[in-house]
């Protein structure tokens, strides 16, 4: 047999959402690259998906169904079938609810993968069951309350807007491990005369495509905002006319909050000196059209929300808004364009069952419940390596009276935990359809490959699962090109320009946006000054203060996301945290040794690196590793909390203190 070509789609949680192109040789992938006619992603990956049939064919791959028959963690189980698993879990389940209820059961998943059918196969089985809800605010909702305090629902521009902006600046954003496709736009406007500074914690792998890179304190990003707006106020930097029309509550921001902010206070809440304070307002209004992205970390902070809001709220005072290419984006939401509803199916909602915040699945399996979480199902997640206070998850786990599931692809940390795991299908065994979080593009795919041994998709386990809970609804016999279909809302505006051919043949096509109104707010214009909200003007949160010295930054890998892709040894490296070497000095250590990092929750093993760029008083651990492959018994979410931020329900991931010392 020759081989075949296919479109497909990395289903990975990235803004990019690459268009990918499949090469199978019978029935084998043997080849993943590019699609060069993929609009956004033009033909190049990352490094972590540039060999996917790494991934696919791995023999590591759960194949069938097994059973835990050592103590709980241990990893050893016997295979057993699909219908002795199913009898088991619903037995299980329905001896739980006959005795505690329904709400003791509890769904855990995110973005293992992005599709939507596969993402959100669960909730219709789960609000049917009654079981209790889960807040999925893992990653940066906080950036989301953000935008909208000040935008709405006003649409982010397109990325590729930002080829017609002379100022770019990427805000708490390293684009070139987390954007890179919107990195290469980035890096066109650049060659074509725009500048580009980075604002950040520290000087990252991005800082190598700035013009100049402000390392501003951690969780100052609020107060350089508002200092920034303050300098363009004082000096009769601001686009009147703009305001006057198109932004609302300008003038109780000027009188009531920019006060509190000139340059010699923010100075010392931000790092950055009086001097380049003064400059940065300046250029930033003179740009002719400045853009600013802002990336996730800004957000995970406990005063994120609101520091994403004050910089919202920039772009407005020179009227950055009204020139192509000006503005600003906290990241594309197109969700609206879905009829999420025919999925997600609220109206099968069981009872009124509490919600559990995702970030704080430690407290809800060890801490005193009404009623107690007796069973735990996971998905598309991994949390006992991605949840904060990896000690606290770890020993909810280990409870002996928690019946818990994982429906996997590998022999993740969760999974070692659990009573019955299942085995679960890859992006390319299923169809789905994809959007993105970074542009407009829409793509669906279909499976190339059969999957391996008995592996089954989460829609697949959720239809079986159903069927041995006895619930007769419809619903639970759709096939996903079914589900697909139904999203697609074809009268909603979204999809008016979107060419239907093209969709069916697997390539990206592109939603539009209404254009109905320049900005979606209740008023129709910008909110600087928003009446729904406790908070009604932006303003500069202070953090918790903590006696431990430094500040843990636990930043995204380049070759690793979040937990996945650690079935691909090649790729990950060392495990280690990075200190600025007067630090390392400061504690009597030397690059290259174990060290621990430590702090009131836990302590993690890791390998030194000093990094003159680094800031001191700054400790940057990258990725999120597997239990079996740290040089430690835990990893880096044994130093995260489970507070969360300000608005949003979001975790607080670059909010953590630590101290470093010897391992030996
Ligand atoms: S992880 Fe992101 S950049 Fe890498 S291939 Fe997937 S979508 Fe593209």
């Amino acid at each position: 047999m020759s081989t075949e070509i296919h479109r497909s789609v990395c289903p990975f949680d990235c803004p990019d959402c690459c268009g990918l192109l499949i090469e199978v040789d019978n029935g084998r992938v043997v080849r993943v690259s590019g699609d060069p006619e993929h609009p956004f992603t033009r033909g190049f990956l990352c490094a972590k998906m540039n060999h996917y049939q790494k991934t696919i064919h791995s023999p590591q791959r759960l194949t069938q169904p097994l059973l835990r028959c050592g103590s709980k963690g241990a990893g050893e189980f016997r295979p057993m079938s699909w219908n002795e698993a199913l009898e088991r879990i619903s037995t299980n389940w329905r001896e739980i609810i006959a005795a505690h209820g329904a709400e003791t059961l509890l769904p855990y998943s995110y973005a293992g993968t992005m599709g939507i059918v596969q993402r959100n196969a669960g909730h219709a089985f789960f609000h049917r069951l009654g079981a209790s809800l889960l807040e999925r605010g893992i990653c940066s909702p906080a950036k989301g309350c953000g935008w909208s305090a000040v935008m709405g629902n006003t649409p982010a521009p397109d990325p590729d807007e930002v080829e017609h902006s002379d100022l770019i600046i990427l805000w708490s954003s390293n684009a070139a491990a987390t954007n890179i496709h919107f990195l290469q736009r980035v890096k066109e406007a650049k060659k074509r005369g725009a500048k580009v500074w980075l604002i950040d914690v520290y000087p990252h792998q991005t800082a190598a495509h700035a013009d100049q890179v402000f390392v501003v304190k951690p969780g100052s990003d609020a107060a350089l905002a508002l200092g920034l707006m303050h300098i363009l106020v004082r000096d009769g930097l601001c686009d009147e006319k703009f305001i006057a029309g198109k932004v609302q509550g300008f003038s109780e921001l000027k009188a009531k909050v920019l006060p509190e902010y000139p340059p010699a206070t923010v100075s010392r809440m931000t790092g950055i000196g009086v001097a380049q304070l003064e400059q940065m307002a300046h250029k930033y209004a003179a740009a002719r059209a400045a853009f600013i992205s802002i990336g996730g970390g800004v957000s995970r902070y406990t005063n994120g929300a609101m520091s994403v809001r004050a910089i919202v709220a920039l772009p407005a005072l020179v009227g950055a808004w009204a020139q192509r290419g000006g503005g600003c984006t906290a990241g594309i939401s197109s969700g609206a364009a879905f009829a999420m509803e025919l999925i997600e199916r609220p109206d099968l909602q069981q009872g009124s069952p509490r919600t559990i915040n995702m970030s704080q699945l430690g407290m809800a399996l060890t801490q005193e419940q009404s009623p107690p979480v007796k069973s735990l199902y996971v998905y598309s997640s991994n949390p006992a390596a991605v949840a904060p206070d990896q000690n606290q998850v770890l020993a909810g786990l280990a409870r002996e009276d928690l019946f818990t599931v994982v429906h996997e692809r590998f022999m993740t940390d969760t999974a070692r935990f659990a009573d019955i795991v299942l085995p679960a299908t890859s992006s390319l065994e299923t169809s789905d359809i994809y959007r993105s979080y970074g542009h407009y593009g829409v793509q669906r795919c279909h499976p190339l490959i059969a999957p391996p041994g008995e592996a089954k998709s989460n829609l697949e386990v959720f239809s079986l699962l159903a069927k041995s809970m006895g619930f007769s609804e419809e619903f639970f016999d759709f096939k996903a090109d079914e589900l697909i279909e139904q999203l697609i809302d074809r009268q909603n505006p979204w999809w008016a320009e979107v060419d239907f051919t093209a969709l069916a043949a697997g390539r990206m096509v592109k939603l539009s946006p209404p254009k109905n109104q320049q900005f979606h707010t209740p008023s129709g214009r910008i909110e600087l000054f928003n009446p729904t909200l406790a908070e009604v003007l932006p303003r500069h949160l202070p953090l918790n203060v903590s006696d431990f010295p430094l500040q843990l930054v636990t930043a995204p890998a380049m070759k690793t996301l979040n937990s996945t892709f650690f079935e691909r040894e090649e790729i990950y490296g060392q495990m280690s945290v990075s200190l600025n070497p007067t630090e390392i000095e400061q504690r009597g250590l030397r690059d290259g040794q174990k060290v621990l990092v430590w702090n009131e929750r836990g302590e993690v093993e890791f390998f030194l690196r000093a990094e003159d760029s680094l800031p001191t008083g700054l400790a940057v651990a990258a990725g999120v590793w597997w239990q079996k492959f740290a040089p430690g018994q835990s990893t880096v979410n044994a130093l995260t909390a489970q507070k969360l931020t300000d608005l949003g329900g979001g975790s607080t991931f670059y909010d953590n203190r630590v101290d470093v010392k010897s391992a030996q």
